[in-house]
């Protein structure tokens, strides 16, 4: 995660830190410092809860209890307070106890997500802020508790969880744990850290995941990511959505002025052409120039955000809430999903001026999308800011929040300033074609100045990226162009993360995936540390799979981005026989190298065969498919081998089937199954 913040608190003062250590280890002396838990392949201690002990002190004294049977092969006792087995032992208290208290942490000044980890002589404290709700819930604000204990597995035990399920967890072997003498406060780096994760609905049984397979795959991918700390605190800001959904409906008839004005059909036809669907499909935008004739489009209409009156009506509607409830701070205001329309003299006065025709002809058309027709990121900016303002007049803690996407992604000329309260969702995404990895250099380094001149601005950003619905069930890897971009706003400001989404492809797209997990809690380590991370955890056939990884990094660096996103339609395209080929032989050697075929490593690289196996599959499935007059036959055979294997490994977890059921050739595909 994870700040740490221990009593030794003098950052300015070294000696003053090198004096404590000095002190400490004399004090300790002879005896070393610290708590054995586990010694000569024998229990030193034993775990205790509260005599009743909420669900999360329970699920995080047994997480740490089976990692260390895992490391050991010596499961230690679990006891509450009041039934202490054996006084002779070393203690390891989980959670809110009298012994924590005693012992003088004081729970309730705790954050919501902050962890105590104290270890002394004889006694393990790992503490946080608890509540009765599930610990697997990722809306669960109390969960310091199982930080803690997973803050100590990762450090102290070198436990990484690669991919969900037993065999993802890779857990080093030792005969003692002995946790050393400490006293911290952690709390997360990101007060939200969110990977949204595949719909179960898209799973369709006869291509993905039997109903049990279904069941099993989301238990452990839910798993999965509670150990690699996704969720949230109390932080009420890194939230929104597009807001103006209902607004249609409720206001057009009354109010169109608050809705988006068009310019002429002939102006506008072009730019609508060029459009994708949904937004192209907005015949009903024409109705009075202003909302959709079907109330069922009622979310694809912009707003006029320049209006006064639409201001005070989002204002006065947030005040009533807020009379109701004085906790509710935040209104949100993020426009539908759908690029800014209005041409109205008012908001095109808000405009910031577009580059001239040679920049923008200099740009890669991924940015010049972003300008078109108009650049409407300091209009957008100009509305938060009346929204804003006219709030704070009411309560001056209110909380807006809003998308930078589409085109109003352009930060505003500066100077511009706006209030910190103002949160913004950093969307890299445009309507004009998914801007998704690779990205050339120049459009890395062109997101990162967005992302610095919105800062500069004075507001609070979050992540809130589209890029990981690409790759289908590909080998589609990318760490580098991911951990550039993660860092860069990591280092500059950003509070937390909403990627959409998580198709969890994990036997093909390990790397990426583990990558962006561990950011979540080690958001400065180094790249290559992180990938030997992953590595390692092939034990001698390490360097075989990195070769493996960098072959297909290297592939991806060189397709065009966005082609895969929801659709597995050019998949042949991209990754062509021969590519199986160059990048089976390194999965080879891994396979010689890995040592016995029952054995951890070589059961891993069969996961990563697995993967490929069935990426090889997805692609003749998909050329069969991508050739209309290919035969009916052929096409259902294809379709049907690769429903058989992922039926035969499902219990592996190569991959999340949901995301892949989805539809890719305008129905031929449901028309083979169901003939
Ligand atoms: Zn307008």
């Amino acid at each position: 995660m994870i700040n740490r913040k221990t009593v030794v608190r003098s950052r300015s003062c070294r000696l003053e830190v090198a004096v404590c250590v000095f002190l400490a280890v004399l004090a300790a002396a002879p005896a070393e410092g610290g708590v054995d838990l586990v010694r000569d392949g024998t229990a030193r201690a034993v775990v205790i809860t509260a005599d009743d002990p909420t669900p999360v002190a329970k699920h995080a004294a047994n997480e740490l209890i089976d990692h260390i049977e895992r490391a050991t092969g010596v499961r230690l006792d679990l006891a509450t307070e009041s039934t202490i087995p054996d006084p002779s032992q070393n203690r390891v208290y989980i959670g809110d106890t009298r012994a924590a208290r005693t012992a003088g942490i004081d729970v309730d000044a705790l954050t919501d997500e902050a962890a105590v980890l104290r270890a002394t002589d004889r006694a393990l404290y790992i503490v946080g802020r608890e509540n009765a709700a599930d610990p697997l819930d990722q809306n669960n604000r109390h969960s310091g508790t199982l930080w803690g204990v997973y803050e100590l597995l990762d450090r102290d035990l070198g436990v990484r969880w690669l991919w969900p399920g037993p065999l993802g967890a890779h857990v080093p072997a030792t005969d003692r744990i002995h946790v050393g003498e400490r006293d911290e406060r952690l709390v997360p780096h990101f007060t939200r850290r969110r990977l949204r994760t595949a719909r179960s609905r898209w799973n369709d049984p006869r291509i993905g995941f039997s109903p049990e397979g279904l069941e099993r795959y989301e238990a452990a991918q839910t798993l999965f990511l509670r150990r690699h700390r996704m969720g949230r605190g109390e932080d009420p800001r890194p939230y929104t959505g597009h807001s103006f959904g209902r607004w249609w409906r409720t206001y057009g008839a009354e109010h169109p002025e608050w809705f988006q004005k068009l310019p002429p059909d002939d102006e506008i036809d072009p730019w609508l052409a060029r459009l994708p669907e949904p937004y192209r499909r907005s015949d009903g935008l024409r109705e009075d120039r202003r909302g959709p004739a079907n109330p069922d489009r009622s979310g694809f209409v912009s707003m006029c955000v320049s209006n006064p009156d639409l201001h005070r009506e989002i204002v006065a509607r947030w005040a009533r809430r807020h009379e109701r409830n004085p906790e509710a701070l935040r209104i949100n205001i993020g426009e539908n999903d759908i690029p800014a329309f209005c041409v109205c003299a008012a908001c095109r006065a808000l405009d910031d001026p577009q580059p001239d025709a040679h920049e923008l002809a200099a740009m890669s058309p991924n940015i010049r999308a972003l300008y078109e027709p108009f650049n409407a990121g300091a209009r957008y900016a100009h509305f938060w800011q009346r929204v804003h303002a006219k709030a704070a007049a009411i309560d001056p803690n209110v909380i807006v929040t809003a998308y930078v996407y589409m085109n109003y992604f352009v930060a505003p000329d500066p100077p511009f300033e706006l209030h910190p309260n103002i949160t913004l969702g950093f969307v890299p995404w445009q309507g004009w074609a998914n801007w998704m990895p690779p990205r050339s250099e120049t459009e890395q380094q062109w997101l990162m100045d967005q992302w610095d001149r919105w800062v500069a601005t004075g507001a609070t950003l979050y992540y809130r990226p589209n890029s990981l619905l690409d790759g289908y069930a590909m080998p589609y890897v990318y760490t580098r162009e991911l951990a550039a971009l993660f860092q860069h706003f990591a280092a500059n400001g950003m509070i937390g993360t909403d990627y959409s989404s998580l198709t969890g492809q994990w036997a093909v797209q390990g790397p990426t995936l583990y990558v962006l997990t561990r950011l979540h809690t080690r958001p400065f380590d180094d790249l290559d540390a992180l990938l030997a991370e992953y590595y390692q955890a092939f034990g001698p056939a390490a360097g075989h799979v990195e070769a493996y990884f960098d072959f297909w990094e290297a592939h991806t660096r060189q397709l065009r981005g966005g082609q895969l996103a929801w659709h597995a339609a050019p998949a042949h395209r991209m990754f062509p026989p021969e590519s199986f080929q160059a990048a089976g032989a390194h999965l080879e050697r891994a396979a010689a190298a890995a040592g016995d075929a029952d054995g951890i490593y070589a059961r891993r690289v069969a996961f990563l065969r697995d993967g490929l196996t069935h990426a090889r599959l997805t692609a003749a499935m998909t050329a069969r498919f991508a050739d209309r007059d290919a035969d009916r036959a052929q096409q259902r055979e294809a379709l049907e081998s690769l429903a058989a294997f992922r039926r035969a490994v499902e219990d592996r977890l190569i991959a999340n089937y949901s995301p892949l059921c989805r539809e890719p050739f305008e129905g031929r595909w449901v028309h083979a199954l169901e003939e």
